[in-house]
């Protein structure tokens, strides 16, 4: 008998699913493909407490929590191979990547400075960069160095031509000659698949004029620079002299309500930081956008219109100009920032995942939810879905999201295993989703009968 529950993904969604799930009294096992948890949120997490700002509203799990929580194992540079079973009692495979840092690492750096790779930092929305040898985040977990092998110059275990890290480090925690891969094998009642999403710039205009200055930004750019720690200490800063911003523009074409929502949180932070002028374009008619627009903060200076360009001056302020729907004007104005909205797009690899686990993914290439009553649940018995692996979701949404996953995960458990009182809680979804079965199959019958009936002329 099994008391752990799997989660495949060690972003906001899945760690907040591993603590719902050990606040109930069960094992969480997280696997994480990256080297770190947190996903893009992962220094929001390294913060005391959630504030006023970032994370308000979503009770965002804290690293500390999570280093203090015995029942939590975390698998990074991991992926699941492989599941057989069923509710209650699954085995699953996973596949773990080496680090090629041990944990002997004391974090003294002396590795860093003498790498000769250079790479951008995924981990700071690519907007600083960092060795082949590096840690993603100043406070992470783990905390260790990591070696990104792809980048590196070697190739273990038998080419090994630069070697520059291992002859600085004293504490003697790399090694090129550890296996490339550890195989492990997890018995679990069920499974959380929170593997978050990607952020795409894939579809934005040229008129949008993202990649030509380094002051257009997405917004998932400008969230790492408003997340303390970050590269600009978590205040808005120009990425082109790290300048603080006096106008900032939001261009907002794509309208759904999470992605409003995320725009909405920033300006209240830019506003929280007495950025001067603030101004929103959307790029949709007025009557069409009213609503989605609405969680916008009052008093913005919002405009409706067709963007024409956005240019970069020599006095590096960014000239936009838009075709004004309301009237035949074609508007420019200057900004110091100009922000665009990256495509919330499914993560990489979740189609290859869903194959493994044998769960459908929708038309938009999310985890699909075949089942309208049931929040969580996939077209697999044990298999459950939270946050963005579904599809966009805001912050909050993505924390509600997985402790309804984790709720409906437990009820794959023995109740004796869990804590009293959280055992109801997981029975009661059970329940709903028991009652829901009753109903379907009853609807089903119903309608065999009818068609017997209509097939037999009666
Ligand atoms: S030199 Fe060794 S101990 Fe120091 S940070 Fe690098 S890997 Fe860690
Ligand atoms: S061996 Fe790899 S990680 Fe170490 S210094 Fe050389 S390139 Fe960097």
């Amino acid at each position: 008998m099994t008391d752990s529950i799997l989660i495949v993904g060690g972003g906001v969604a899945g760690l907040s699913a591993a603590k719902a799930c050990v606040e109930a009294g069960a094992r969480a096992v997280v696997v994480e493909r990256d080297a770190i948890v947190g996903g893009k949120l992962a220094a929001l997490m390294t913060q005391p407490a959630a504030g006023d700002g970032e994370g308000a509203g979503a009770s965002v799990p804290r690293l500390e929590e999570l280093r203090a929580a015995n029942d939590v194992e975390i698998l990074t540079l991991s992926d699941v191979q492989g599941i057989e079973g069923g509710p209650g009692n699954f085995t699953v495979e996973i596949r773990e990547r080496a680090r090629f840092v041990t944990d002997a690492c004391t974090l003294c750096n002396h590795c860093r400075p003498v790498c000769p790779v250079v790479r951008p930092n995924d981990h700071d929305a690519g907007l600083t960069y960092r060795k082949a040898i590096y840690a993603p985040l100043a406070d992470s977990l783990p905390q260790e160095f990591v070696i990104d092998i792809d980048a590196c110059l070697n190739t273990p275990p038998n080419y090994l031509p630069c070697n520059q890290c291992t002859e600085v480090c004293d504490d003697d925690a790399i090694h090129f000659d550890v296996p490339l891969e550890r195989q492990h094998r997890k018995h679990v009642a069920a499974v959380i698949l929170a593997t978050g999403f990607a952020a795409s710039t894939a579809d934005l205009s040229d008129s949008s004029g993202y990649g030509k200055h380094p002051d257009i930004v997405t917004t998932a750019e400008l969230e790492r620079l408003l997340m303390s720690p970050g590269p600009s200490g978590g205040f808005a800063a120009k990425p082109s002299n790290e300048d603080y911003p006096n106008s900032v523009l939001f261009i907002l074409d794509a309208l759904e309500p999470h992605a409003v929502q995320t725009v909405a949180s920033q300006i209240e932070r830019l506003i929280a930081q007495d950025i001067g002028r603030i101004a929103v374009l959307v790029t949709d008619q007025p009557g069409t956008a009213a609503a989605a627009v609405e969680c916008l903060p009052a008093g913005l200076s919002v405009s409706y219109g067709l963007l024409r360009k956005v240019e970069p001056q020599p006095d590096q302020r960014l000239m936009v100009t838009f075709a004004d729907f309301s009237s035949s004007r074609i508007p420019e104005e200057a900004y110091d920032l100009v922000v665009v909205q990256a495509a919330v797009e499914p993560a990489d690899g979740l189609d290859a995942l869903a194959e493994v686990m044998g769960c459908d993914i929708d038309a938009a290439g999310f985890v699909a939810r075949p089942d309208p009553e049931s929040a969580a649940a996939t077209s697999r018995d044990g298999v459950y879905v939270a946050g963005a692996a579904r599809g966009g979701v805001h912050l909050a949404e993505a924390c509600e999201d997985a402790r309804t996953a984790a709720a409906a995960a437990l009820s794959n458990l023995d109740p004796r295993l869990l804590k009293a009182g959280t055992a109801a809680v997981a029975s009661e979804e059970q329940d709903v989703e028991t009652d829901t079965l009753a109903a379907e199959e009853l609807r089903q019958r119903f309608e065999r009968a009818l068609f017997a009936m209509l097939e037999s002329g009666k």
